[in-house]
């Protein structure tokens, strides 16, 4: 009977993961699917050319996939890490403002709608920033946990999911991470600034997708 449920899992799993993908092809959003974390890694790898300046946006989906370790780890890229911990803030913040002239960009999500659509929400907006514009080579790697009906419900998810798991995540004294609901708080620490809605990409080689189907980051 297990069996049974879980294929009736993997069903439901792939189907959703193909109109997303169908509907990233229409707005000229290379969409991937990757069956595991593994593959999400490795795909992530494959698309980050020797030689390349490589750059991230704050993410458990790629501490989970092993992608940010791989990062680190790999000698043919110059990794600008804004997060290495042995860095000051303001070396931290100077590897923020380079990103947006990386060559590559790496990050996860926030919310992707059903139709194809990418919503995020920063507290500081780099990552944001450099998903606008800025690196010539955009991959978002996101977990099927990620995907929502529509752009309402991506917002409601960042408020009531990623937004108080991240405060957790990064300690902020915030009144969401209590609640598990937004309150358009005005605290020092609050984690949620700046919102990109990406519909649609002028270049066709610029935004990748790796879809993972696994539930992956917050
Ligand atoms: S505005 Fe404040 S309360 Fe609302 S999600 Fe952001 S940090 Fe949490």
């Amino acid at each position: 009977m297990n069996n049974q449920y879980t294929k009736i899992q993997e069903t439901f799993d792939r189907t959703l993961a193909e109109q997303v993908l169908a509907a990233f092809e229409w707005r000229k959003i290379n969409g991937r699917y990757a069956p595991t974390r593994a593959s999400a890694l490795t795909q992530a790898m494959e698309l980050i050319p020797e030689g390349s300046t490589v750059s991230q946006g704050g993410s458990v989906t790629l501490d989970q996939c092993g992608i940010r370790q791989a990062l680190q780890h790999r000698d043919d890229i110059t990794f600008i890490d804004p997060y290495d911990p042995k860095l000051s803030r303001e070396q931290q913040l100077m590897n923020r403002r380079k990103g947006l002239l990386a060559d590559v960009f790496i990050t996860g999500a926030n919310a992707v709608t059903r139709d194809g659509i990418l919503v995020n929400r920063d507290g500081m907006g780099n990552r944001v920033a450099a998903l606008s514009f800025g690196p010539s080579r955009v991959i978002v790697v996101a977990g099927l946990n990620k995907i929502v009906d529509d752009i309402e419900s991506a917002i409601t998810r960042i408020d009531q999911v990623a937004s108080p798991m991240n405060c957790e995540r990064l300690d902020r004294d915030t009144p969401c991470r209590e609640t598990l609901r937004c309150h358009d708080c005005i605290s020092a620490e609050r984690i949620c600034s700046v919102t990109t809605i990406i519909e649609r990409q002028a270049d066709p080689n610029r935004f990748y997708v790796i879809l993972v189907n696994d539930s992956v980051g917050f």
